[in-house]
């Protein structure tokens, strides 16, 4: 049996009647909402699903003409479009089982696959449980850094970490490579907490599925298209990394801008339905923006709702945010949302941040760490160059 994680009541700051009643006008609104679901929103998923359909039929023929530059821009822009639709408001959602009430073979949770490096069963157990279960405590979560960038001053400081800005970028064009490799838990066989067996087992399915997504986009589609083929295979890896990048920034700026909070490890058998909601919010940050802003984001725009009520119906996260909002402001909890850009910011000035050694403890004043370093100490004097401008970053963006 796993044993949940919880953050503790002191550090709540609410009492255990707070926390109670907080819990429940939460519990609240998700009994309302799953009430009330019925054919609108099976109407948007529907659709969502024929526009992707129809974005990636029209994109890879545009693909097939890609010879003729415009036809080749155009094919790119539709595919990912249909890549982004599909991945983030369609296989996201469903795959949390937030449609699985319709009793559609071909929308239900459990047997749903993707067009992403992941299997869908890999996605269901590290993200759908582990991630959303253990949302940004240290140590249990995996996505905090997917297991390569250091995203909190508590995590201990390596200096491999130095160049994890460059990492990022990186993991940012070829993030659903990284993650699906990063599922198959390395670090645990190297912990001794897997054996080499178990990690056979687990990659066999993984390695497949890569293989299916690589011939696919790479080998099958351009030898259809003859004298096409260098376009399309050029179309397609540019429409899988403009997919990876955004899903990136997406994912970045709903648990890592300024004000959301990493957690330490605390067991606590008995953790109240409030205390697990307050994590979540507290674990959390939402984007501000336009309805398309909030589909092509796959509605993680609301990341806060979202890892609220993970199964609820993605577009239903946009009429209850407000009242989430106002239930926060009376039980005092900080309710982070702010603009894309904004969060962007935060969310790479952390990158860059924790890049970089952890101050030492105050045994200098204020002022020295701003003081140039004495010669002929050059790399402490680029660290603490470094380190002041990720600090000003840092003001300037939460400011
Ligand atoms: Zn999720």
């Amino acid at each position: 049996m796993h044993r949940k994680a919880t953050i503790t009541q002191t550090q709540a700051g609410m009492t255990h009647e707070e926390l109670q009643a907080f819990g429940a006008e939460l519990d609240a609104i998700r009994k309302r909402v799953m009430s009330q679901l019925g054919a609108e929103d099976a109407r948007h998923i529907r659709e969502l699903v024929r526009r992707a359909r129809l974005a990636e039929v029209s994109g890879r023929a545009l693909l097939f003409a890609g010879l003729f530059p415009p036809a080749w821009g155009a094919g790119v822009a539709l595919l990912t479009l249909s890549k982004i639709l599909e991945n983030m408001e369609i296989g996201h959602n469903v795959l949390h089982g937030q449609y699985d009430w319709l009793n559609e073979p071909s929308l239900n949770g459990a047997t749903y696959e993707w067009d992403w490096a992941c299997t869908s069963a890999g996605w269901r157990h590290s993200h759908n449980y582990v991630h959303h279960t253990f949302t940004n405590i240290r140590g249990k979560d995996r996505d905090i850094g997917y297991g390569l960038l250091r995203m909190a001053e508590e995590q201990p400081w390596h200096p491999a970490h130095a160049p994890q800005p460059l990492y990022a970028f990186i993991q940012m064009l070829t993030f659903e490579w990284a993650i699906a490799l990063h599922d198959l838990e390395f670090d645990a066989v190297l912990n001794g907490d897997k054996t080499l067996r178990q990690l056979r087992d687990h990659a066999r399915p993984v390695l497949r599925k890569l293989a299916a997504q690589l011939l696919k986009d790479y080998a099958w589609f351009p030898l259809l298209g003859g004298p096409a083929a260098p376009a399309i295979f050029a179309g397609n890896l540019s429409a899988n990394v403009l997919r990876n990048v955004w899903a990136f920034l997406v994912i970045f700026c709903g648990h890592f801008p300024d004000g959301v909070e990493t957690f330490e490890s605390h067991v606590d058998e008995n953790e109240l339905r409030g205390a697990w909601y307050l994590r979540q919010i507290r674990g959390s940050a939402n984007c501000t923006g336009p309805r398309w802003f909030h589909v092509l984001s796959g509605h993680l725009s609301h990341q806060v709702e979202h890892h609220l009520f993970p199964d609820m119906p993605a577009p239903r996260y946009v009429e209850i945010a407000s009242e989430v909002q106002a239930i926060c402001a009376k039980y005092g909890v900080a309710y982070n949302s702010a603009s894309f850009p904004r969060q962007l910011r935060g969310a790479m000035a952390r990158i860059v941040r924790c890049a970089l050694p952890p101050a030492k403890p105050a045994t200098t004043d204020a002022t020295s760490a701003r003081r140039p370093a004495p010669r002929p100490g050059l790399a402490r004097a680029g660290v603490a160059s470094l380190r002041a401008r990720a600090q000003r970053l840092s003001l300037h963006v939460a400011s």
